[in-house]
């Protein structure tokens, strides 16, 4: 008898936590051969990976598609910063969607500037207004969000990559290689063994359709 209200309790707080994972929509507003993913808790929402630079109207545009309000969308982060994956950021900044960073992708997002043309016409990211947390106080920030998930550091593809995981298993990976094909990058193979471990079970990537972890 004793136990018994501790046990309660805790089969209390995960069916909680279930509701929370279950009530998670995840969208594709993604262009070009890049996925940008939306993931929404009711009109709570985060994107993760922010377009190419010069196609803001291509995204508001895809965004209206899917119903999205852009003022709904409380962070954009980037599994890395290359130009296919945050190259809006600072327009949407401008939009009044803040940018979430991880402190370890600080150093790669002035070399972004770097690999765009003037026709591309990227807008440089600037420090101002970014939001930057280390991986660790990734889960308390998402739960603000009423996300249930982390943000995981999985190199790889670039040392600065990282992954959000949420606890349904969802795993938003970026660029990190498919496990098949990277038998000879253990860097990539220790990110997917520290994804399956965190219990991963399916993968959006930020190019192709998503799968099963294999
Ligand atoms: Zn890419």
């Amino acid at each position: 008898m004793e136990n018994l209200p501790r046990y309660n309790l805790t089969f209390g707080s995960t069916t909680v936590l279930m509701a929370h994972a279950t009530s998670l929509t995840i969208v594709n507003i993604g262009y070009r051969s890049t996925n940008y993913w939306v993931v929404s808790a009711g009109s709570s929402r985060l994107l993760v990976d922010i377009g190419w630079p010069g196609t803001l109207g291509t995204m508001k545009a895809n965004l209206r598609r899917m119903g999205i309000p852009l003022a709904e969308i409380r962070y954009a982060m980037a599994t890395h910063y290359h130009i296919d994956h945050a190259g809006l950021a600072e327009e949407l900044k401008h939009e009044g969607v803040p940018l979430l960073v991880i402190d370890i992708q600080l150093a790669a997002i002035p070399v972004m500037k770097t690999w765009t043309k003037p026709a591309d016409h990227y807008v440089e990211i600037t420090p101002e207004g970014n939001t930057v947390i280390a991986c660790h106080e990734s889960r308390a920030l998402l739960a603000r969000l009423g996300v249930a998930g982390e943000i995981v550091h999985t190199p790889g593809h670039s040392a600065h990559c990282v992954a959000l995981l949420l606890d349904d298993g969802s795993a938003f990976t970026g660029d990190l290689p498919p496990e098949a094909s990277c038998f000879d990058n253990p860097t990539a193979l220790a990110s997917w063994a520290l994804l399956r471990r965190l219990g991963a079970r399916r993968v959006y990537p930020a190019h192709g359709p998503t799968r099963p972890m294999d």
